[in-house]
């Protein structure tokens, strides 16, 4: 239902929390963040997102990069196990990928999450939810090899359905992959950081340098770096707009 991403040198962990509540006017069921700390955190919710800053706060989860979302359930019930941020940890009992290598936010439909996740299963990833979405954390992780943006531009490619997703890769924390078919997403451009939303509105106080992303678009965020290509994977510069949201 709702996206925030970020990459920046501060904790972004109030500004993804923030911006979930721009839009929880939208309904959702349960919400989530995940931050780059030393590896993977998560907290995870199906109250509102004024209970999942509650455990942020206690569990001390901060992180210059990280992605948070509500989630609106079309593929599984809505309970914590399924709710986003989902993690990948990589084939096989545990990987060697420790608490989980890829993270993955998604507002959409997968319609051929069936044949991924039997794929996958084949491929030796376990699965922990019953959503559609999870196919696509295990996916870019199996196509992973050093470069997260990489693994995203191959991964979209084998998706039917609708997507806006947010990504990134413990082994490259200062990096936030965004991606969109079907679903609405904009990059928010700050100085020396940048941000993903489902609508320029979560971004509000925070940029309002926004750049409406095409049908197809892949954008890699960076410190003070974007990257757009489109769906033939071609590099691509879009407008950047000024936009006054309203809260
Ligand atoms: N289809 C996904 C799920 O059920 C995403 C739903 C959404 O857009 O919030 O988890």
């Amino acid at each position: 239902c709702g996206i925030v991403g970020a990459v920046s040198t501060r904790d972004i962990v109030p500004i993804l929390v923030q911006g979930l509540q721009r839009l929880e006017y939208r309904g959702y069921d349960s919400c989530g963040v995940a931050v780059y700390a030393d590896g993977l955190r998560r907290a995870r919710s199906t109250s509102r997102v004024a209970e999942l800053l509650e455990q942020v706060r206690g569990e001390h989860i901060a992180g210059s990069t990280g992605i948070a979302h509500t989630r609106w359930a079309t593929h599984g019930a809505p309970a914590v196990h399924n709710a986003h941020p989902h993690f990948s940890h990589g084939p096989g009992e545990n990987a060697a990928h420790g608490p989980g290598r890829v993270a993955l936010v998604h507002n959409g439909i997968i319609e051929n999450h069936d044949e991924l996740r039997a794929a996958l299963k084949a491929k030796g990833y376990r699965f922990t939810s019953q959503t559609d979405t999870e196919v696509i954390s295990h996916l870019i992780d199996s196509l992973y090899d050093g470069d997260i943006f990489e693994a995203v531009k191959s991964a979209v490619g084998q998706l039917h359905g609708a997507y806006a997703i947010a990504v990134f890769c413990k082994d490259e924390p200062n990096r936030v992959i965004g991606a969109r078919y079907g679903s609405p997403l904009v990059l928010g451009v700050g100085k020396d950081e940048n941000f993903l939303a489902s609508d320029a509105m979560a971004l509000a106080g925070v940029t309002d340098q926004i750049v409406y992303l095409e049908e197809g678009d892949v954008v890699d965020l960076q410190l003070g770096r974007t990257w757009i290509v489109d769906r033939a994977h071609k590099a691509v510069t879009r407008p950047v707009k000024t936009v006054h949201a309203h809260s």
